[in-house]
């Protein structure tokens, strides 16, 4: 496709481009939201398997405890003994965690308002009066209390199902024992409490162990390891049972699951015609409280996502550089097309000039139209000047080529600037003869002499002198300045400015920053058909750059134009006196 011929198409074309990936990316910032909101879904299902798991195996195993130790009325005392004791072996030999149950204990009522206390014995599985253990210090005062206590003879159904009372700090559970009397006004049986049945839980199996095994199971595979799992009281201040990682500040009052675990239990006791738990203290039932690590799911997958986003974007923003790219690229690579197809027309225009002059001249002397010595000196002069026009064309596309390939070598020395100058001046001699221009010479005394090589400097000079004539308007003079300066941070480091000051047609602002490009050529220049094939700035710099100096220029159009070199002062040779930089 010529994009050449078609600029419209090429605007077209990134115009699509842009729209397209402003598209990809509208697209793309809606598919993360989508499919963030799909996996925060699909996280907080497994989740909530995991918890709705996790609740169901805890209610099981709970649900058994009690269920072991549930007694029904009995007839009398021993036989309640004998009951619970038989109740306590059983469920050691089944349960998976018998250490759960830290002893089993009776609190009889002998006669009204008089109580006592027997442990049961794991070895002749019997119970036997034993004083108070320390850890049920704190249910004491409940069960000694007259008006908290269960006393009075309830109908027998109410004592098949009269509910545990759970005591989350001690932990225990605690139920009232019954026996059968028959009612003395009804004469039908009726369930009289006679005690309490206790049965204290070991905390520290309940923390190391069974949560442990239960949080391992439920939330230990990889989906899930990332959740912190904690079993709590369900009121402000929390007071925390187990935590799957003491490190983590189980603060939030939005965690990313919960569940209160004695709801299951009493639905599962109710389903199976069993008695229900109740925590003795509501606002200190337990709960189950899961957080991700990370802060809370939420945050998880929105962080997810402005990693994708991220990505995404990244990945785009790379897709339109690469586009704007090639575009840029393909652009210079026409402009640099159009500046060589110019260079090479420029070049043979540049040859043919000179050329056609000295064959007219050579024809001339040939058939013998010059007789007068003067006319000989006159067409052998102007052989001369077409000559060293022609020599210095070919001079600036070898010193082009050398530049292009490294191959450019440079002599440096210490050079005085005044002497220079003059032999610049006297290269440049003839041309500025012809053209009829003077040279002003404004150049200080006692200036540093310069590290440079004598031949690139009078080349540089040369190409200047030789731009201010052919960019010359109706003023017919140059001044060549050399002044001493400074350069580089602070202004530390010396240098001698030598520049060449026209008062021509100058350089338009546009055409400023390119002019030291290979090829390049001003607008004007070339619609007002002046030869050139704008290599000669470019060299200028080349070479002093590779001098270790630098070329500047000022220029305002339709009134002249200076053209500064910047040559590093030998700093081992004259006084400096740098004047401002
Ligand atoms: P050329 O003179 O062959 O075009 P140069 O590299 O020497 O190539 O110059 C590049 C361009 O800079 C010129 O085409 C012209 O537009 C501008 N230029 C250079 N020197 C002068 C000057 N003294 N006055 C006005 N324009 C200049």
């Amino acid at each position: 496709m010529n994009w050449n011929k078609r600029p419209g198409l090429e605007l077209m074309a990134i115009f699509v481009m842009i729209v397209v990936v402003s598209i990809l990316g509208v697209l793309q910032y809606l598919w993360t939201a989508e499919i963030s909101r799909t996996e925060q879904g699909r996280l907080k299902n497994s989740l909530d398997t995991s918890v709705k798991d996790f609740d169901q195996e805890f209610s099981y195993d709970f649900q058994k405890l009690c269920e072991s130790f549930e007694m029904n009325p009995e007839e009398n005392m021993p036989a309640l003994e004998a009951s619970a004791a038989n109740r306590y072996s059983t469920w050691i030999r089944i349960n998976s965690h018998p250490g759960l149950v830290a002893g089993v204990y009776l609190l009889k009522t002998v006669s009204p308002g008089n109580t006592q206390f027997a442990a049961l014995n794991e070895g002749d599985k019997r119970f036997h009066n034993s004083p108070w253990p320390s850890q049920l210090n704190s249910l004491r005062p409940f069960l000694l209390q007259p008006e908290k206590r269960q006393d009075s003879a309830v109908d027998d159904r109410v004592a098949v199902y009269f509910p545990w009372a759970f005591y989350d700090e001690t932990p225990a559970l605690v139920r009232p024992v019954f026996q059968i009397v028959s009612d003395d006004k009804t004469h039908r049986p009726a369930a009289q409490p006679i005690g309490f049945l206790v049965v204290l839980l070991n905390p520290d199996i309940f923390e190391q162990q069974y949560f442990a095994d239960l949080v391992d199971r439920h939330f230990g595979n990889s989906g899930q390891s990332n959740f912190v799992v904690s079993i709590r009281t369900s009121k402000a201040p929390f007071h925390t049972v187990y935590l799957s990682d003491a490190t983590f500040p189980m603060t939030s009052s939005s965690p990313d699951a919960q569940v209160n675990l004695f709801d299951l239990v009493n639905d599962e006791a109710r389903r199976r015609g069993h008695a229900p738990v109740q925590p003795a203290d509501r606002d200190r039932q337990w709960q189950l409280v899961v957080q991700h690590a990370a802060g809370s799911l939420g945050d998880v997958v929105a962080s997810w996502r402005r990693r994708n986003l991220a990505i995404s974007f990244g990945l785009l923003a790379v897709l339109a550089g690469a586009i704007a790219l090639i575009f840029s690229v393909t652009r210079r690579e026409k402009a640099l097309a159009r500046m060589q197809m110019e260079f090479v027309a420029g070049v043979s225009h540049e040859l043919c000039t000179p050329l056609a002059v000295i064959n007219s001249a050579a024809e001339n002397l040939v058939d013998g139209v010059v007789d007068s010595n003067e006319q000989m000196q006159e067409y052998g002069g102007i052989i001369r000047g077409q000559g060293r026009r022609l020599e210095r064309l070919v001079d600036e596309v070898l010193l082009f080529t050398a530049g292009r390939f490294g191959l450019s070598g440079y002599d440096l020395m210490p050079l005085e600037v005044d002497p220079i100058i003059s032999q610049s001046m006297a290269a440049s001699e003839s041309i500025l003869r012809e053209s009829g221009f003077t040279v002003e010479k404004k150049i200080d005394s006692r200036l540093p002499l310069i590290l440079a090589d004598p031949a690139a400097v009078i080349t540089c000079i040369e190409n200047l002198v030789s731009n201010a004539i052919k960019y010359s308007n109706s003023s017919r003079s140059i001044t060549i300045r050399a002044v001493a300066g400074s350069s580089g941070p602070a202004q530390a480091k010396p240098e001698v400015r030598i520049g060449v000051e026209d008062k021509g047609i100058g350089i338009p602002a546009a055409d400023l920053p390119h002019i030291f490009e290979p090829f390049y050529r001003g607008q004007s220049v070339r619609d007002n058909h002046i030869r050139g094939v704008g290599l000669g700035l470019y060299l200028v710099r080349r070479m002093m750059e590779d001098m270790g100096g630098r070329v500047s220029v000022t220029s305002e159009s339709g009134k002249g134009t200076a053209v500064v070199l910047h040559f590093p002062a030998e700093i081992h040779g004259e006084h400096i006196e740098p004047e401002d930089s």
